[in-house]
């Protein structure tokens, strides 16, 4: 069995801690490896060395420092097919599902090349009479993460590459479900030439995140999970007074406009709705048919019902098991729900199962209709493979329908028309907003900006609020007397 290591003060080591969590193949339940959550002492040791490296890693030359992000993304590309099958191992996602996950870390740590240019400060000349401000950024510390199951290798590059980049030292806490990809990608940032310290990694659950959150010497927090847990990282942090972004659940809606080009619509729905088994935070949940394109929900839920989840190196799966028998069991019951509170259940995923893998965490597409906003399929983040359809009659009903939700993530809608587009993007209280394009999620070079009860915080992952968020600003106002010139002997001379 796989034993899972903790890197602390540059050594991979098993940990002492008595207390251990396996990590499960989510397609049968099997144990795949073990891991020993880090004990308190060691999660202080980890903080304490990435203390010591930030006295030297903040003095290195922004290029020395770019230049291990360059090595690292050549070398998370040389390994990304490896990467991206210990990923599927442990996650369950099919094969061609956790090469995405890899690669959109890998762009982030592209984008933390560019730090140089990222940070540069502000100047301006003559303020008052001789007088010049400019502000340059410096980093601020020990930063820490702590990361959800569902996007083991993205998630945690959308953090450290860029608060090292910085000029910051992080330990890094990731999911006790999936704790195998953040080793792997720890490995090879070593491998990278990162110094000694600058970047740790501790595991375990929320023993191990109470102290980061209340640690003196942990300056910010990233966290990345569920609505409940991320309402607690947030209050908990800034309490202790920490710079803290918490990005939190979500249920995005996909409006769906009569004008739309229907084929699109249904291609677009289905991958958006179950792909990943719905474990993602930018998955459609919920779509929204205005007008006459409800005609067109049966077809969709015909579709949606053809695909079929499987292992992650079956090529014809369209997606794997849910990661934990817990979190099949939730939904399921919310399933449950939506039916005896009424909605049609136009597609039943509850009894599927893969054969040879019966005790897997295996949910079949679901797709209900007639859902309104009081029922708890509509309200709670499902987190599966579960697509509620919602009708109105009008876009201005789709908007409010959609501001009313707590959370503000992803949103899309599909139309034909530039104005009905243009209106909903402009009205729309939700952070990232497709127009016909199902999962809007930017590219480093912007940020990743959900809203409301999705981020609590207000600098956002990558992009220049990454930057920002992991960076100080220091703003110099400086005056030079003329006269001292004619004072300082040397200088007399050398004008002369
Ligand atoms: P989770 O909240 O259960 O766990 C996230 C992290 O918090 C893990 O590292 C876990 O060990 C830790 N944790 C769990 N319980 C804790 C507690 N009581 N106190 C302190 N720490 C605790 O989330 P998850 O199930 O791993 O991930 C799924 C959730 O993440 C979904 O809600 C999804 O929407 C959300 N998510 C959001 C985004 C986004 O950008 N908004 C992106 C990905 C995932």
């Amino acid at each position: 069995m796989k034993q899972v290591s903790h890197y602390i003060d540059g050594q991979f080591v098993l940990g002492e801690g008595s207390r251990q969590i396996t990590v499960t193949n989510p397609a049968n339940n099997e144990a795949i490896a073990v891991v020993n959550c880090a004990q308190d002492s060691e999660v202080e040791a980890a903080i304490a060395s990435a203390k010591k490296a930030f006295d030297s890693w903040k003095e290195t030359p922004v290029s020395e420092r770019a230049r291990v992000m360059l090595r690292y993304q050549a070398l998370l590309k040389e390994h990304h097919d490896e990467l991206a099958e210990i990923l599927a191992k442990e996650t369950g996602k099919t094969f061609e599902d956790a090469k995405g996950d890899v690669w959109r870390g890998i762009e982030v740590a592209e984008h933390a090349c560019n730090v140089a240019s990222l940070s540069m400060g502000e100047t301006v000349e003559n303020v008052a009479r001789a007088i010049d401000t400019y502000s340059y950024t410096q980093p601020l510390g020990v930063c820490a993460g702590i990361t959800p199951f569902n996007f083991p290798a993205m998630i945690p590059l959308w953090m450290f590459p860029i608060a090292i980049a910085c000029g910051n030292t992080f330990v890094l806490k990731p999911s006790e479900q999936d704790p195998m990809t953040p080793q792997r990608l720890v490995e090879l940032f070593e491998i990278a030439g990162a110094p000694k310290g600058v970047l740790q990694l501790v595991h375990g659950d929320k023993t191990a995140v109470d102290i980061l959150l209340t640690h003196p010497d942990i300056k910010a927090i990233s966290f990345v999970g569920s609505v409940g847990v991320g309402q607690y990282v947030y209050k908990t942090g800034t309490d202790n007074l920490k710079r803290v972004q918490a990005f939190a659940g979500a249920k995005n809606h996909s409006v769906i406009m009569p004008d739309a080009n229907k084929k699109q619509v249904i291609n677009n729905l289905v991958g958006a709705s179950v792909g990943a088994a719905g474990q993602r935070c930018m998955a459609i949940s919920v779509a929204v048919f205005v007008g006459s394109s409800k005609q067109w929900i049966d077809e969709v839920a015909a579709e949606i019902g053809k695909v079929k989840p499987g292992l992650w190196d079956d090529p014809d799966a369209g997606y794997g098991p849910l990661i934990s028998p817990a979190a099949k069991a939730r939904v399921l019951s919310l399933i449950e729900e939506g039916k005896q509170q009424g909605a049609d259940c136009l597609v039943d995923g509850s009894n599927f199962t893969v054969d040879g893998y019966e005790s897997g965490n295996w949910v079949g597409p679901t797709v209900f209709s007639k859902v309104t906003p009081s029922m708890s399929i509509y309200q709670e983040e499902i987190f599966g493979p579960v697509l509620c359809c919602i009708e109105v009659d009008t876009l201005e009903e789709a908007i409010a329908l959609v501001n009313a939700s707590p959370y503000g993530n992803g949103t899309s809608i599909f139309t034909a028309s530039g104005a009905a587009a243009r209106k909903y993007q402009h009205e729309v209280e939700v952070g990232q907003v497709g127009i016909n394009i199902p999962i809007p999620v930017p590219l480093p070079f912007f940020s990743f900006t959900g809203w409301k009860g999705s981020f609590y915080g207000d600098q956002h992952a990558y992009g220049k609020q990454a930057v920002r968020f992991y960076s100080e600003t220091k703003t110099i106002t400086a005056r030079w007397f003329e006269e001292d010139i004619d004072t300082a002997p040397n200088m007399t001379i050398a004008l002369k």
